[in-house]
């Protein structure tokens, strides 16, 4: 199908995790870099110059298995990437770089994926700017804007109800339980106390 000329075309996301790979990743007009490992200043500055999404994906290279559940060189190579990503994304999470929630989900215990908040708070992002990584940032790096990612009349209901304050301890997130309702779609996926339940009936 041709394409109309004023839509710009497909998004790629580029899973890049070394200096050269993301660099080329940002250079070929990648709309987001996940990972981003061992991003550098150069990288951070074409960037911001392009727009383009960093998804830190922390819960994937913070994860470091323990060392008598598999080889010594996976051990190695995790405990390696786990302080090469922490060392370089302070950087670029300070810098500056627009920032979205990811978490290669699959890598990590389903359920809890907001564990991704706490991450990125601990290595610089203001809670409040984790949360937006994780709502109108995404929204926007997956183009959907106009339904999702901000509560405003006229969107998707797609939110979760917590009973805790993200701004005093947003790890307190990651914790299924304190997740009480979530919304997807404008469909109650999720509803512990039932606050959902007079719209039911
Ligand atoms: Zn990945």
């Amino acid at each position: 199908m041709k394409r109309p000329p004023d839509e710009p075309g497909q998004p790629v996301a580029a899973h890049a995790q070394g200096t050269q790979g993301i660099l080329e990743a940002v250079r070929g007009g990648a709309a987001s870099v996940e990972h981003g490992y061992e991003i550098d200043d150069e990288t951070i500055v074409l960037m911001k110059e392009h727009g383009t999404f960093l998804v830190p994906t922390l819960s994937s290279a913070l994860r470091v298995p323990s060392p008598e559940k598999v080889p010594p060189y996976l051990y190695q190579k995790k405990t390696l990437w786990s302080q090469i990503a922490r060392d370089h994304l302070e950087v670029a999470l300070s810098a500056g770089v627009k920032v979205a929630l990811g978490t290669d989900a699959g890598v990590c215990p389903h359920g809890q994926n907001l564990t991704e908040l706490g991450h990125l708070v601990d290595l610089g992002l203001r809670p409040w700017q984790a949360l937006q990584a994780g709502t109108a940032n995404a929204a926007e790096l997956m183009r959907l804007s106009a339904d999702l990612g901000t509560l405003e009349q006229g969107k998707l209901a797609d939110l979760v109800v917590t009973t805790k304050h993200p701004f005093r301890n947003i790890h307190d997130l990651a914790v299924p339980d304190s997740i009480r309702a979530v919304v997807q779609g404008g469909h109650v996926k999720k509803d512990l106390d039932e606050q959902f339940a007079p719209l039911a009936a």
